[in-house]
């Protein structure tokens, strides 16, 4: 089917922001030499970024015979979203602005349920967290909530929740009322996959999402996550690992999800994972025998991946903070398992070692904001 010149030109600017987002200043000259595109072309879409106030004048730049070229910026925080990620034991929450820059993140260590108290707090600290950075409520896209869940392809809707979470859809509904934002929620490993996308070139990948349950997606080539029929594709913390073994809150025995999940480390410093490393660096006794079983049930589980689908598996999740040093040893363990992969890199720490959940949470309303343009 023919595209239409409107359609053309849609493309052109919308591949002229994508580019600029990730300049600081530039000329159109710049521009149309690095997309191969004519400097009308450009011209064109720049004007048009520029009266929808995504694109600003920054001066000149020195001339290289004959007029001075102006220099132009991208008002990467005329539009922004928020992320907030909720996990059991805590809500992680970033504001990020169009070229996912992190304009504020923090963890705070709150349980969220369905109390009228809870609700308050996280619609306080939402409205706060706004107000502190000075932006107007025009400015913001949305909110992307993520959740240990399956969550429906459009985001408005929970099909499963991780039993150890107390909040259901009204909980999201209450808050909505509350904040007046648009939001939208999603599954945490796919979220997280989502900011991984976003940070890395590296097409097709696992992301391997290991915090206190365990999950994942898959990437395809084109960098887009596969869902499955019934938006479950990547639940690697279901797969049995272990027949028999111990039992998992999703009701069957020896799941992965019960081997690989991070609170097996961090129960052993009161919750705090940072602590769990810091004590095995001092070579404490009890968190090296539990890390030792530990590292031999990620390799089993790293093993079982590779053997499916083949291509790099990033270990991301709470553990995607720490896992980096000790990827070496894990590769060696892997190795033990099936020798082909010897010599070829296939394990990787995150690019987005903090918050990605979070952000990729944030993104959704970003790139679909993006689309748009
Ligand atoms: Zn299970």
């Amino acid at each position: 089917m023919a595209i239409s010149n409107m359609e053309v030109r849609r493309i052109n600017r919308n591949n002229i922001f994508r580019h600029i987002l990730k300049l600081n200043e530039f000329s159109k000259n710049e521009v149309a030499i690095s997309l191969r595109l004519s400097l009308p072309t450009v011209a064109q879409g720049m004007e048009y970024l520029e009266s929808i106030g995504l694109v600003e004048q920054a001066g000149v730049l020195p001339s290289e015979g004959g007029r001075r070229p102006m220099s132009y910026r991208c008002r990467k925080n005329a539009k922004v979203a928020m992320g907030v990620d909720i996990t059991t034991n805590h809500v992680n929450i970033v504001v990020v602005n169009m070229a996912l820059q992190i304009l504020y993140q923090h963890r705070y260590k709150e349980v969220m349920d369905e109390s009228e108290e809870a609700l308050d707090w996280l619609a306080g600290t939402i409205m706060e967290t706004i107000q502190n950075l000075n932006i107007s409520a025009e400015a913001i896209l949305g909110i992307g909530f993520s959740i240990p869940a399956i969550v429906g392809e459009d985001g408005s809707m929970i099909l499963a929740i991780h039993e150890s979470m107390k909040i259901s859809q009204r909980f999201f509904q209450k808050l909505i009322e509350r904040t007046g934002f648009p939001f939208k929620m999603i599954n945490d490993a796919n979220s997280a996959a989502h900011a991984e996308c976003s940070y890395h070139e590296r097409k097709s990948f696992v992301y391997f999402f290991l915090s206190n349950s365990v999950g994942g997606a898959y990437v395809d080539q084109e960098g887009k996550i596969q869902y499955g029929r019934l938006m479950r594709a990547g639940e690697f913390g279901h797969v049995t690992l272990h027949p028999g073994g111990r039992k998992c809150y999703c009701g069957r025995v020896g799941c992965l999800n019960e081997y690989c999940n991070t609170m097996l480390l961090s129960n052993l410093t009161g919750g705090n994972l940072e602590q769990f490393f810091a004590k095995l660096k001092e070579q404490d006794e009890v968190c090296a025998e539990v890390w030792e079983t530990y590292m031999d049930d990620l390799a089993l589980a790293c093993h079982n991946l590779l053997n499916i689908y083949d291509i790099p598996i990033v270990l991301g999740g709470y553990l995607g903070e720490y896992i980096e040093e000790y990827i070496p040893e894990l590769e060696k363990r892997v190795i033990k398992y099936d020798s082909y992969i010897a010599g070829h890199s296939m394990l990787f720490a995150p690019q987005q070692k903090r918050m990605a959940a979070a952000i990729g949470a944030a993104g959704q309303f970003i790139e679909e904001f993006i689309a748009g343009i």
